[in-house]
């Protein structure tokens, strides 16, 4: 299980994009090591995710795939991410959502879970994101983690390799 992560540079670069579309932002989102934030314009408040594939189990080949969603705390020079759920079921699924678990850092019904899952619940249900939610990338590849650096690339989330993989 993933506990926590020390970050030493800022995640947030000069190349963080909003996506919109609700199938760019669940491809994005589902790559593998997808770096986000979500942002209330309402509000104002910003939470940064981050929604890492969990690597295949060999003994069980038809479990269904599943996701690591941590979340970022501290400030941008003193960031780590601490674990916060699991994403199981697939985007056609009704039981879409992120669950918290024990080694949580978060609650069920904590803010910023809530607000992840209202995020979830626009992606089953709409073509793009109500203006009042903010989906911003972290500039880097969603598959693969590498800066990205051609306007395409930048614009989907996904460098031209892995925008072609599943
Ligand atoms: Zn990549």
């Amino acid at each position: 299980m993933i506990a926590t992560e020390a970050v030493s540079q800022p995640i947030f670069e000069e190349l963080e994009r909003k996506l919109s579309q609700t199938e760019a932002i669940t491809k994005y989102m589902l790559a593998g090591r997808a770096t986000f934030t979500l942002r209330s314009v309402a509000t104002q408040k910003r939470y940064t995710f981050k929604v890492t594939k969990a690597k295949k189990n060999l003994r069980f080949a038809n479990a269904p795939v599943s996701w690591f969603v941590s979340r970022m705390y501290g400030p941008d020079n003193e960031t780590c991410f601490r674990y916060i759920g699991m994403l199981n079921a697939q985007p056609k699924d009704a039981q879409w959502m992120l669950r918290t678990t024990r080694n949580s850092a978060e609650t069920q019904v904590s803010v910023p879970v809530m607000a992840f899952n209202f995020m979830l619940k626009q992606l089953q249900a709409l073509p793009a994101l109500t203006p009042g939610l903010e989906f911003w990338h972290s500039g880097r590849c969603g598959r693969c983690g590498k800066k990205l650096t051609v306007p395409e690339s930048i614009e989907r989330g996904l460098g031209p390799e892995c925008a072609g993989k599943q």
